[in-house]
């Protein structure tokens, strides 16, 4: 598709990206039935087609609106349609500059930047988060059923082995909401991979990947975050730390862009390409051969769902691992369909497009529940708790029924 990016932005870094993104884009629109929000508006504008059509017109200076912004804000990031497209269209890095363009010309109202700014401060402070939980876990029974549903309930712990006592050692990245609302996440993973012979240790000084910011137009501090991430991680890296790893299948993936993200800054550049390149999602740190090895065998063909989450099955790629595992570990696999379709979780999509969201979840709980399964398994925070908020059966990350197979 030829561009001619508007005065402002010709001849720009930004210009030149848009045109070489744009450029690949026919217009074909296989795209179409893999988009999540299509599916369910059936607006050519809620497609990737007319998404990169929108962008087109705001690189080449046309009028934006409101309604332009809606339509962008209404994607889900899923990045279904890259794997749709037969021509390579990169649209995760089309809809990011569509954003900051449409921001620049369109701002949000006092209201609706108090709000993003307002996730961005509480979600990616683990400790603040952590307090305003406990508030709302005692305060349960007074909250609206709509809250009470994203409240969860306290499970029991199962510590993990000391750290430091294999000389095999990696990071194992805590995330922001995790440790409050599913502790035992972390916990199981510890415990696996101390049965593989695998330490894990914790970086001094963690932040927040940047994800949140990154998708709520807090790009700066996104990167601000990055860069000490950087810091901590290359500190670990250097003391011994074989990967940083991610149970949260999110944070994995903008870690793992952190390389793209900092090509720009000569302080930091080499340094987050070698944080990048060292990060793995949980998933490829474990192999089939690995959970029979420790005797992680014992799930006695209970009947799984697996969710992979937009992160690992269009982002990291990576999706397909993880049946291998639950298979390994004895459990059975059920017959899930649109598995490729998004749940309406995404960051802090599920609160901002409430209505689209949970129309996707529905869909999706309809989906994973066909096959009669006992139970849900997913691969990141942000779905598990959106579906657990209404699924019939418990929803679990599946590194923890890895864990429980133990004999
Ligand atoms: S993004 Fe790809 S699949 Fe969609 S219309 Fe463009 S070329 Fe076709
Ligand atoms: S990223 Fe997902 S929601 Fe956005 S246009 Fe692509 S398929 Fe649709």
């Amino acid at each position: 598709m030829f561009t001619k990016p508007a005065a402002g932005l010709e001849g720009t870094p930004r210009g030149e990206l848009a045109q070489a993104l744009l450029r690949n884009c026919v217009h074909c629109g296989f795209c179409l039935p893999a988009c999540p929000t299509y599916r369910v508006t059936g607006n050519e504008l809620d497609s990737p087609r007319g998404r990169i059509y929108l962008i087109k017109q705001l690189v080449e200076g046309a009028p934006a609106t409101a309604t332009t912004r809606e339509h962008l804000d209404r994607c889900l990031t899923c990045r279904a349609c890259e794997r749709a497209c037969p021509s390579g269209v990169e649209y995760g890095k089309l809809i990011d500059l569509g954003r900051e363009l449409v921001d620049e010309r369109v701002p949000r109202s006092l209201h609706q930047r108090t709000l993003r700014r307002l996730f961005v401060e509480v979600l990616s402070r683990p400790r603040l988060f952590a307090v305003l939980l406990g508030i709302g876990r005692s305060a349960r029974r007074w909250l609206p059923a709509s809250l009470q549903a994203r409240v969860p309930p306290v499970t029991a712990l199962v510590p993990a082995a000391t750290t430091g006592r294999h000389a095999r050692c990696v990071v194992l990245l805590e995330g922001c909401v995790q440790p409050g609302l599913a502790p035992g996440i972390n916990l199981a993973a510890a415990r696996v991979l101390d049965r593989l012979g695998i330490s894990v240790r914790r970086i001094e000084g963690e932040r927040c990947c940047g994800a949140l910011g990154h998708h709520l137009g807090h790009a700066e501090r996104a990167l601000d975050q990055a860069r000490r991430n950087v810091d901590a991680c290359c500190a670990a890296l250097d003391a011994g730390a074989e990967a940083i790893v991610s149970s949260a299948s999110a944070c994995g993936l903008m870690v793992k862009d952190y390389g793209r993200l900092l090509a720009g800054d000569v302080a930091y550049a080499e340094r987050a390409r070698r944080v990048s390149a060292a990060t793995r999602d949980l998933v490829e740190v474990i192999e089939p051969g690995d959970v029979e090895r420790a005797g992680l065998t014992r799930g006695n063909g209970r009947r799984i769902a697996w969710q992979a989450p937009c992160t690992l099955q269009h982002g990291q790629r990576v999706a397909e691992r993880v049946e291998s595992l639950l298979k390994s570990a004895g459990f059975r696999l059920t017959p899930v369909r649109d598995a490729l379709l998004c749940c309406g979780s995404a960051g802090t999509y599920s609160i901002l497009q409430p209505e689209l969201s949970q129309e996707l979840r529905r869909r999706k709980l309809a989906a994973l529940t066909g096959g009669e399964a006992e139970m849900i398994a997913t691969a990141n925070i942000g779905c598990l708790e959106h579906l657990r908020a209404a699924s019939p059966v418990p929803v679990r990350h599946w590194i923890e029924l890895i864990a429980d197979a133990a004999d």
